[in-house]
């Protein structure tokens, strides 16, 4: 049993999911509670966002030293309330400290007027300024409640605007934890907000006629109910949604290297991550071999609680348990051959804990193959070219990341740019998330627009490309009154310049 809403108290209950315990309640806040957040925050904008680049870049500087003095208060809050091993709460602080480290080194540089050419009218000159936006509303999910919060919060922060979080219903409390660190290290209250509650909540931020941006990271369906409210309203929105991503083994490939990266790509924190290894695509003639290598790689990774010395921890909660078991369940039932796990770990029996499963003989239909399962699975499908490779992995509404195995480098570089996602790796997985200066995001069903690097800073303004006139001269040669002799001139320029 895992978070309950309890609407006769408007609470949400939050329970340990790997050990059954009760570890707290927060009020779900309505329409009206998040529309006083959403004021504060609106108020609190001229001041933020009059400070300058340098000035902000200081008080996140602060917030990256905070966050790095109080890691293990963190990490303890995040595992108990998703039930993560230790190193994947780790993890989370890390990935977190690099991003933030970048924001603030970067930060000035990217947002900072930057000239434009003015190609031909040399007596002009150009460039593009940054403003941001007002208040942007972040709506976070379960699965790294402190990367997919801290994340957004800061690049907003940095490019000026103030910011009120909805984190999910299923881990509040990293998020609050989150704002108590940001007021130790000095960051204004009203500069970041946090509405607690539950999809009502998120979508009462996401209709208020004062939010100015919508940063949303979660499931493709509530991604496409967003977009539909925000289309109506005109309203500039970021999507950060589902994945089911595809590794393509070749032959040429380093076996072991891939079956241990297929491991961790796809069973770290359980497989509840957007860009998890999902799908494997294996050359035929290598498939005995990995499948070999994986299971003594298996053999060597243990499950349970998070202070022990395992690597895989429980799920977050009941719901995406439920479906995992039903993905297997479906898999099973459809004929799939279940090499390892397929089931609950009956050792944790107060916890929500599926053992690590990898499947074979897996057809098109099954859930497994075109769900996304957000679980320990990993489904294992072979190849014989690299069209076919290409095909498979192409064949699905997503398009988020995916990685290519191969020694020949441009066999994997022209396969990668046939694959059709937002980010990709050549023979590496995952690792591309914590690399801020690239751009992250999705294509196809998951989602629209970017996050960190330079184009995920400047995602979180508005740009205004700005022409100054440089010499004042008393008028040009286009405007009133037109002339024969000027009707001619610009003839004669236009078959100079561009004919
Ligand atoms: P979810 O869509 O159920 O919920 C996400 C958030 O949206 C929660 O805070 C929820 O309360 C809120 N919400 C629900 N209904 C809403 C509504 N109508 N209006 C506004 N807010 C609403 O997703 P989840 O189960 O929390 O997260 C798992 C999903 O997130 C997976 O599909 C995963 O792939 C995706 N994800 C994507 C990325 C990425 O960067 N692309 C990262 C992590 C997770």
């Amino acid at each position: 049993m895992t978070t309950i809403i309890q609407e006769k108290t408007q609470e949400i209950i939050n329970i340990n999911p790997a050990t059954g315990e009760e570890i707290s309640k927060v009020p779900i806040l309505d329409k009206e509670q998040v529309e006083e957040l959403v004021l504060r925050a609106k108020k609190y904008f001229p001041i933020w966002s009059k400070l300058t680049l340098k000035e902000r870049a200081r008080y996140l500087k602060k917030l990256q030293k905070q966050i790095v003095k109080d890691m293990d208060e963190l990490v303890d809050t995040i595992c108990k309330e998703t039930g993560k091993t230790e190193m994947d709460g780790i993890v989370e602080i890390f990935t977190v400290s690099e991003h933030l480290n970048y924001v603030v080194k970067k930060g000035p540089k990217y947002l900072k007027d930057e000239p434009r050419s003015t190609g031909i009218f040399v007596h002009k000159k150009a460039y593009v300024s940054y403003h941001p936006k007002g208040v942007v509303g972040v709506i976070s999910p379960w699965n790294y409640p402190f990367i997919l919060t801290a994340g957004p919060v800061v690049q907003a922060l940095m490019a000026g605007n103030t910011v009120v979080v909805k984190p999910s219903e299923v881990t509040p409390n990293t998020t609050l934890k989150l704002r108590e660190i940001a007021t130790r290290a000095g960051i204004p209250e009203d500069a970041f907000l946090v509405a607690t509650g539950d999809g009502r909540t998120g979508a009462a931020l996401v209709e208020s006629l004062n939010t100015d941006m919508i940063c949303f990271t979660g499931s493709t369906a509530t991604g496409r109910k967003i977009a539909e409210v925000c289309g109506r309203m005109l309203k500039p929105v970021i999507l950060e949604l589902g994945g089911k991503d595809p590794m393509i083994i070749f032959e040429d490939a380093n076996l072991k290297r891939a079956a241990k990266a297929a491991l961790w790509g796809g069973i770290s924190n359980s497989g509840q991550t957007c860009i998890a290894v999902e799908r494997i695509i294996i050359h035929e003639s290598v498939y005995n071999k990995f499948i070999e290598l994986i299971k003594q790689e298996l053999e060597q990774i243990k499950q349970g609680y998070y202070k022990d010395d395992v690597s895989v921890g429980s799920m977050a909660f009941e719901k995406q348990f439920q479906i995992v078991m039903d993905h297997i369940k479906d898999a099973k039932e459809k004929g799939a051959q279940i090499i390892a796990g397929g089931e609950r770990n009956e050792a944790f029996m107060n916890g929500l804990f599926i053992k690590p499963t990898i499947i074979t003989n897996v057809k098109d239909d099954m859930k497994v193959w075109k769900d996304e399962t957000f679980g320990p699975v990993l489904a294992i499908k072979t190849f014989k070219t690299e069209e076919e490779a290409i095909e498979i992995a192409n064949k699905t509404p997503y398009g988020l990341n995916g990685s290519v195995w191969s020694k020949n480098k441009k066999r994997a570089q022209r396969v990668a740019r046939q694959i059709k996602s937002g980010t990709i790796c050549i023979n590496d997985v995952l690792i591309n998330y914590i690399i801020s200066d690239l751009p992250f995001g999705g294509v196809k069903e998951s989602g629209m627009g970017r996050v960190y690097s330079k184009e995920g800073l400047r995602a979180f303004t508005d740009m205004q490309s700005v022409l100054v006139d440089r010499f004042n001269i008393p008028f040009e040669l286009w405007w009133f009154p037109y002339s024969k002799k000027i009707k001619q001139l610009f003839k004669t320029f236009t078959k100079i310049l561009f004919g």
